[in-house]
Order: structure tokens, then C-alpha cells, then sequence
């Protein structure tokens, strides 16, 4: 993989989340707290402030830096998930990964995540775009078809009944929303293809 901007790519993940943090909040209002954009713009907020400190050092000890510091800054239920999710990705991913490196430490960073959320594909959370992101990442498909595959899953958590967050308190209610925390992870998903895809 061609030598990875850090810096570059925490700029434009913080900057996709604060451009959609409006339509973030209110896709949790709709069947949850609403505060998942301020969360995670507080978060990438963060994590942007340190992103020279951050890019730094190695590729693993970064990634489980960032991790820590959206476990610190995001809050909610969505803050120890995408923190595990990237200090996962951290200790499993080499300094310069391959694709073949990156979707084995990515499949592992998912497993954590489902672990730490005692969840599973299909109950209407951020792991419905996590996992058909790493299928397509293991078939080889572009950043670009991956994103749109990404935009797509989101899109289908809209029929699901949420069994998992605050979501799930509504029953049959969370059905025809799309669920918040799927929605952020397909936008840092386009934001990273197209910051690595070249080099992917
Ligand atoms: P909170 O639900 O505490 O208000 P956020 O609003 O920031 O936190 O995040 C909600 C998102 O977190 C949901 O849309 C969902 O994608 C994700 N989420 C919540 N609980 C779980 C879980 N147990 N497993 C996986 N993802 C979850
Ligand atoms: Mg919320």
C-alpha cells in the first residue's frame, strides 16, 4: 500500500461528520436520543485536534490511539463501539498493511465490536454496514463500489426492527428508519476509501 496521509484522512473523516452531523441527529431522533451527531462530532472533533500527534506514529499505535480517544470523547453507546472498533483494527493490522492485512484485521475489529455490543448482523446497527464492507473489501471490489455498497447497507437497515441500542426500546416502531449508527459508518467508510483507495 502507497504511504498512507493520516493527517490527512482524520481531516476529511472530521470534517464528513461535522457536514452531516445535523442529519445524523436526526435520524436518532427519529427512533433514538438524538444525540448521535453531537457525539460523534465531538469525537472526531478530538481526534482532528490531535491528528499531527496521531499521524506520526505507526499505523497500529495510531489507529489504537484514535481508538482511545473516541472511547474518551464520543459518548453514548457509539462511542465504545467505533473506539473498539479502531483499537481493534489497531492491534491487529501490520505497520503496512496489504488489502489482504487489512481485511483479515478488519474482520477481527468487527468480531470486537459485536462482542463488546453483544450484537449481530441484522439487528439494525453500525455491524450492518460493517460486515458487507468487509465482504466486499475480501471480493475486491473498488473504494468506490465499496462505498456505494456501504450507502446501500445503511439504506437496508431502513425495513429492519432494531434489537440492539436505544432503538430497540421502540419494538416494530424502529421500523422505516434508517438506523444513525449505520448511517455514520457508510459516510467515514466513503470518506476513507477515498482518502486510501488509491493506495488500497
Ligand atoms: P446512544 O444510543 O447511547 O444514544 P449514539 O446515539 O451515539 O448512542 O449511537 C447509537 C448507534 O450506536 C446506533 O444507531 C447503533 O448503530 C449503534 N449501537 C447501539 N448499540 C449497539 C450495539 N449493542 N451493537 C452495535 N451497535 C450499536
Ligand atoms: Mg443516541
Amino acid at each position: 500500500m502507497a504511504a498512507l496521509d493520516l493527517a490527512r484522512l482524520i481531516k476529511a473523516a472530521a470534517d464528513t461528520v461535522a457536514a452531516h452531523a445535523e442529519e445524523l441527529t436526526a435520524l436518532d431522533q427519529a427512533i433514538g436520543d438524538g444525540d448521535h451527531g453531537l457525539n460523534m462530532k465531538r469525537g472526531f472533533e478530538a481526534v482532528r485536534a490531535d491528528a499531527d500527534a496521531f499521524s506520526v506514529k505507526p499505523l497500529p499505535e495510531a489507529l489504537k490511539a484514535i481508538g482511545t480517544k473516541l472511547v474518551m470523547t464520543v459518548g453514548g453507546a457509539s462511542g465504545p463501539l467505533f473506539g473498539t472498533l479502531f483499537m481493534a483494527l489497531g492491534k491487529e493490522i501490520p505497520a503496512d498493511p496489504d488489502r489482504a492485512s487489512l481485511t483479515a484485521a478488519f474482520g477481527k475489529a468487527i468480531e470486537a465490536v459485536a462482542a463488546r455490543g453483544k450484537s449481530q448482523v441484522g439487528q439494525k446497527t453500525m455491524l450492518d454496514v460493517l460486515q458487507p464492507v468487509h465482504d466486499a473489501l475480501a471480493g475486491g471490489k473498488t473504494a468506490a463500489e465499496i462505498a456505494d455498497i456501504a450507502d446501500a447497507a445503511a439504506e437496508a437497515t431502513v425495513p429492519m426492527k432494531a434489537l440492539r441500542g436505544r432503538a430497540s426500546f421502540l419494538g416494530e416502531r424502529s421500523i422505516g428508519h434508517m438506523d444513525a449508527g449505520a448511517r455514520s459508518t457508510a459516510l467515514l467508510v466513503r470518506t476513507v476509501g477515498q482518502n486510501i483507495g488509491a493506495a488500497a
